[in-house]
């Protein structure tokens, strides 16, 4: 199996990216922002829950997200992979990872980390902002606060996977066609 995280401050082109793999690799997509607000459309228990904390920019909580990827998983134990797209976003989450990975035989293969300098990802969600419909990208200080919290709780998952032999720095910056080319690289070579 191919299980790869996709990683990277807000706004870093993580789910444009997703498309050109999952394309190329044939990989089952899991974005918890995408299955969060999909909770949320349907009012769920869970989508209000995590709907108080997502619209200040912080995250929903750890227990939330690792039972939903846990049930995705679950329902497609003959995928030939996977490309975990804003997911493990703490360290928690990363471990309980691992653990659902190991249950089924399989682990990452490799954490794709997209660099982009600050000031070019309050740029990119604010453009987003416009378009998306999303309240968390139209506001700025939501915006800062959610780089702030990812400073604080995701980036440490660099040493968690650079721990592994598992981190790859990929260069998040020029047109969307070139990156996607630099991951498609990485993940081949993996
Ligand atoms: P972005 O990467 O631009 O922040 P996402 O769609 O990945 O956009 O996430 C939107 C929001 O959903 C986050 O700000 C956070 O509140 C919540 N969220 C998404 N994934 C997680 C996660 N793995 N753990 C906790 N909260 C999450």
């Amino acid at each position: 199996m191919l299980n790869l995280v996709l990683f990277g401050a807000p706004g870093a082109g993580k789910g444009t990216q997703a498309d050109f793999l999952i394309e190329k690799f044939k990989l089952i997509h899991l974005s918890t922002g995408d299955l969060l607000r999909t909770e949320i459309a349907a009012k769920t228990e869970m989508g209000i829950a995590a709907k108080r904390l997502m619209d200040k920019g912080f995250l929903a909580s750890d227990s939330i997200v690792i039972s939903m990827i846990k049930s995705k998983l679950q329902e497609n134990k003959d995928a030939g992979g996977f490309i975990f797209d804003g997911f493990p976003r703490t360290v928690e989450q990363a471990t309980a990872l691992d653990g659902l990975l190991e249950e089924m035989g399989t682990s990452i293969s490799g954490m794709l980390c997209l660099c982009v300098p600050r000031q070019e990802l309050v740029n990119r969600i604010i453009s987003r902002g416009k378009t998306s419909g999303r309240t968390d990208d139209q506001d700025v200080s939501i915006i800062e606060n959610r780089i702030k919290v990812y400073n604080e709780k995701t980036d440490p998952l660099r040493d968690y996977y650079s721990d592994q032999n598992k981190y790859f720095k990929i260069d998040g910056m020029g047109s969307v066609e070139d990156i996607a080319h630099r991951l498609i690289d990485t993940v081949s070579s993996l």
